[in-house]
């Protein structure tokens, strides 16, 4: 596998959409305080720019799930790290870095569920709707992209990639 020459989509043109998805999140929640649940590692980078934007009463939790192999998705998602506390009771901002079968969201949803939040909207920078298997809410879209895989801008292929600043297919060689 070979990177594009050309991004996909450019660091303005992302860095553009993070603000008005923070101007969304923002209006959505409105008085309410909140927490971010990170999706890591892919969504770091997203959610490290996007909180910065949010008010500053906003708390920041981290989960771990990991569900891809290359670029294949080796089934439901395991979780390596999950915020016992600082959950129940609030409302839960998830923040993802794709959604693309569904099956990782769903997945943490379900186990974010366990814990009783008092609400939980999902937040996803990119979507690919063509390949969705299950159905999942998503609040608030970065863009919407065609069957492509990406890398860059903490998506990464077997680990490698995620320093990029834009995001990029990566073709067959
Ligand atoms: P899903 O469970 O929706 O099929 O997959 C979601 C997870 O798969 C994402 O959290 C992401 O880690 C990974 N993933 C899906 N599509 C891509 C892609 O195009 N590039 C990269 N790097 N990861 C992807
Ligand atoms: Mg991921």
């Amino acid at each position: 596998m070979r990177l594009s020459d050309e991004p996909l989509l450019h660091t303005a043109e992302i860095a553009a959409r993070v603000v008005e998805l923070a101007a969304e999140i923002r209006h959505a929640y409105g008085e309410a305080t909140f927490t971010v649940v990170v999706v890591l590692k892919g969504a770091a980078w997203f959610g490290a720019d996007l909180v910065r934007l949010l008010p500053p009463t906003t708390t920041v939790e981290f989960i771990r799930a990991k569900s891809y192999v290359g670029d294949r998705s080796a089934g439901p998602p395991e979780f390596a790290l999950f915020p016992e506390s600082g959950i129940t009771d609030q409302h839960v901002l998830l923040v993802e870095d794709i959604l693309d079968t569904g099956h990782t969201l769903a997945a943490v949803c379900e186990r974010l569920l366990k814990v009783c939040p008092a609400s939980i909207k999902t937040c996803v920078l990119l979507d690919k709707p063509s390949r969705r298997e299950i159905a999942v809410d998503v609040q608030f879209r970065g863009f919407e992209i065609d069957d492509h895989f990406v890398v860059g801008y903490g998506l990464d292929y077997n680990e490698q990639y995620r320093a990029l600043p834009a995001i990029y297919r990566m073709l067959p060689e």
